[in-house]
């Protein structure tokens, strides 16, 4: 017997045209360069994203073409996501946060055609031009200064083109829409190559009520870069469902995103942890009346917020959650869409007690729908017992089976067809993950693991440590050692021995506890804000 259902495909296209449909009248809000807000409607979004599609195709775009963008976070970009796919094309986000170099050796190896580039990032592109010809490169007047010379104006190609003379290229749903390199901080970036279906498949999961819960009332503030894991795959999400969305376009600083949120209060918000840990630092140290921001900011009251991309600190939970906002952790990577575990309520844990709920907020979360997982240790599959660790493969229909022209090695899947994500983790019974490092990250002691998140999340919680980040030095004994690398916060003392005073409290062996502490005025960051563990290493361990 077959199916009697209809072989319709799954496309991205689908998503634009209802939105053009259903939710003309909502809103899209953009911070400009000189902070002031620019208002769309989705009737705009629909008709401008068609319009870039109609202008590309003109351009000669042909299908499975790369248009590369170089853009923040604002409404232009997101008619790139769009009108990309819909001329056919494949939209590749470069990460304006890696040196130029790698972005001019990423957009060779991707062969991006053309190019999408914010006018205040053009000094940025001038450093890496030599390195990549894009044929056409079209410049999106940001900060409403005329376009320069040589180049493509984005806004005089949407005025030429024709939204309604405009067919969408036929497609198969497993044809590629998007691409995106991972940051290579294990080696060269590779490419991770997402299509419609895959897409359509991780925003559906994505927007369930227990992930994301994305309600056609919300406010959306995606602080997560566009131009890396396509900021968490929210802007398809927003598209499908009409939500106001707040873009922060350059201006990520505390006090800026305080003051965004004063004058358009998300209802939801997504980040990073080392930006939500400088933003609660911030709206926190106002609350002293010899601040000069005394009473300048409010926290948007019941606004939910979804942190990831490197472990939450339980600190972090607990200071925005006096403030009456929760914060879901979410893990993932470039490879897997990104979202594949999500740490949300369970009704099994309706009457654990607020400590458990602060612990449990502080894991992974658990495996989201299509999204199978297993932790591989030295002597195979780990059981989910919430101790046995092990690395953690995946696998599904948003999850990568392979790099863009990279062959297929053993050491990122296995023979039987698994993602191996270099993360190690224990699982508990109720499939909660425990991410306790990356497997370059962990430290190894005399034969015996020592996790480095744990170690710096407990010392986050000291109240006088603004920043921790744990790291393994040769030792010649013990093979590794931790070393503590801490920022502490303004005005703030602490010394060595009282910081290891505090981790024995929490439940570390003697043995476990840095010998070394090195007090240093900021944790450097990775292109997309995590703590950038390898420069520490270069610094630190000799
Ligand atoms: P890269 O940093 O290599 O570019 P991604 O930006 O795709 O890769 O980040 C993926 C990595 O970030 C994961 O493999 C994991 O190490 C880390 N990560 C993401 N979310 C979490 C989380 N909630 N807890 C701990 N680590 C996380």
């Amino acid at each position: 017997m077959k199916s009697t259902m209809m072989a319709a495909p799954l496309s991205l296209n689908h998503l634009l045209e209802r939105a053009g449909r259903l939710f003309a009248g909502n809103e899209i809000v953009s911070r400009l360069p000189d902070k002031s807000l620019r208002r769309h409607s989705y009737g705009e979004f629909y008709r401008r994203a068609r319009a870039l599609a109609s202008a590309l195709q003109k351009l000669g775009l042909k299908k499975g073409e790369r248009v590369a963008t170089l853009c923040w976070n604002h409404h232009a970009h997101l008619e790139c996501y769009f009108g990309i796919p819909a001329a056919g094309g494949v939209m590749h986000t470069l990460n304006l946060r890696l040196a130029p170099d790698e972005i001019g050796w990423i957009a060779g190896n991707a062969q991006d055609r053309f190019l999408v580039v914010d006018d205040v990032l053009l000094p940025l592109y001038e450093q890496f031009a030599g390195l990549h010809r894009f044929e056409q490169v079209i410049v999106f007047p940001f900060s409403g200064k005329p376009v320069p010379e040589g180049f493509a104006n984005y806004e005089a190609l949407l005025d030429a083109a024709d939204p309604d003379g405009f067919d969408y290229a036929p497609h198969e749903e497993d044809d590629p829409i998007a691409m995106c390199y991972t940051s290579g901080t294990t080696g060269r970036p590779k490419g991770v190559a997402y299509s419609h279906r895959s897409t359509i498949l991780h925003t559906l999961v994505a927007s369930l009520g227990d992930f994301w819960g994305l309600r056609g009332t919300d406010v959306v503030l995606p602080v997560t870069p566009m131009f890396h894991a396509n900021s968490w795959g929210m802007p398809y999400g927003a598209v499908m469902m009409g939500v106001k969305l707040v873009f922060p376009g350059p201006h990520l600083h505390p006090e800026d995103l305080l003051d965004l949120m004063q004058l358009e209060p998300p209802t939801l918000s997504l980040g990073v942890p080392t930006i939500w840990l400088t933003l609660i630092q911030a709206f926190d140290a106002a609350q002293d009346p010899a601040s000069p921001h005394h009473g300048r900011w409010k926290l948007p009251r019941g606004m939910r917020s979804l942190v990831g991309g490197a472990a939450v600190p339980e600190a972090l939970i607990r200071a925005f959650d006096k403030h009456g906002i929760w914060i879901e952790q979410g893990w993932g990577m470039t490879e897997t869409s990104p979202v594949c575990t999500i740490s949300y309520p369970r009704a099994e844990l309706r009457d654990a007690s607020q400590d458990e709920k602060y612990r449990r907020a502080a894991m992974a979360g658990a495996p989201v729908p299509l999204v199978d997982l297993r932790v591989i240790g030295d002597e195979g599959e780990q059981p989910w017992d919430g101790k046995s660790v092990g690395e953690i493969q995946v696998r599904g229909p948003f999850i990568t089976g392979s790099y863009h022209e990279v062959p297929v090695s053993p050491d990122k899947f296995t023979a039987d067809g698994w993602l191996r994500t270099g993360d190690v983790a224990s699982v508990d019974p109720l499939g909660f993950v425990r991410i306790t490092d990356r497997t370059k990250d962990l430290i190894k002691s005399g034969g015996e693991w020592i996790s480095s998140v744990d170690l710096e999340n407990t010392l986050m919680a000291h109240p006088a440590v603004a920043e921790a980040a744990v790291i393994a030095i040769h030792d010649d004994k013990w093979g590794e050692r931790p070393l503590a690398c801490v920022v502490l916060k303004k005005g703030a003392e602490a010394q060595a021995d009282a910081l290891n005073a505090v981790l024995l409290q929490h439940g570390f062996a003697r043995w476990q506890l840095p010998d070394r502490y090195e007090f240093i005025d900021a944790v450097p960051r990775t292109s997309t804000g995590k703590f950038w563990k390898l420069k520490l290493r270069e610094r630190f361990a000799r």
